[in-house]
């Protein structure tokens, strides 16, 4: 069986045909996959999702992309005490070009980091261009590990991450030719360190054909037969190891 931990199947990519890409997940045995809000409104969308269909646990978070209000935090804050999580998520700092301001993103996380240190959750973390700057954060606010969602830096930063507790999540980018980098990651990365994840229906994996980009969570077993063949050993070695990386630092019981 397979662990997806990160997947928006909730998002509106899927409203047409939802049944059916959860149905196809199952099938190649994805059996869990971990869905993390992104803002206020979406709170509510996740725990719909997640009532409805089983294996999906949900993550509470306000994504940094998005404009978040002061109060939202106490509604992340209400949503943790409704309905424990998995994780606070998902949560992080996005240096991408027009995106929230610094501040107030910085402000967010900060704030959600401080949630899940006080209610001994760990948390799923989206970091792009802003790794060292959520390595600070993390080594402040010590919270019970995470997930370092969609990684993307250096050993020495993968290493900083593993030492807070964090697992590094895997999926489509490693399996570009061209992610010389991130395939040696994979490659040499203690196995005990990697999750699994498809970002669904975002980060389509390589073999994804030109006219249908949309990545789903079936589509992780393929992304494991890469990650086993880059290091050498067998899928099921794969699957046992992703899947209890998962279950330990999500606490999710076998
Ligand atoms: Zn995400």
């Amino acid at each position: 069986m397979w662990i997806d931990t990160h997947s928006h199947l909730d998002a509106a990519e899927f409203g047409h045909d939802r049944d059916a890409v959860y149905a196809r997940a199952r099938a190649v045995g994805v059996e869990i996959q971990i869905i993390p809000a992104v803002s206020r409104p979406n709170l509510t969308a996740v725990a719909g999702l997640c009532r409805n269909y089983p294996g999906c646990f949900p993550a509470w978070g306000l994504h940094p992309i998005y404009t978040h209000r002061p109060d939202d935090i106490a509604a992340v804050r209400a949503q943790i005490e409704a309905w424990r999580p998995v994780a606070v998520g998902e949560i992080g700092l996005d240096l991408y070009e027009g995106h929230p301001d610094f501040t107030q993103q910085e402000r967010t996380f900060v704030a959600q980091l401080e949630l899940a240190r006080e209610y001994d959750l760990p948390v799923i973390l989206h970091s792009r261009r802003a790794v060292d700057l959520c390595l600070k954060h993390v080594r402040r606010i010590r919270v019970p590990g995470g997930i370092a969602h969609a990684f993307v830096g250096s050993a020495q930063q993968a290493h900083a991450f593993i030492d807070l507790g964090f697992k590094l999540g895997f999926g489509g980018a490693f399996t570009y030719a061209r992610a010389t980098r991130l395939q040696q990651l994979a490659r040499e990365l203690p196995l005990e360190a990697i999750v699994l994840e498809t970002d669904s229906p975002d980060i389509p994996p390589a073999w994804l054909p030109a006219d249908n980009r949309r990545n789903e969570p079936a589509e992780l077993p393929r992304m494991a037969a890469e990650l086993a063949r880059l290091r050498g050993v067998d899928d099921a070695t794969i699957a046992a190891a992703t899947s209890a990386n998962a279950r330990a630092v999500l606490r999710l019981e076998a």
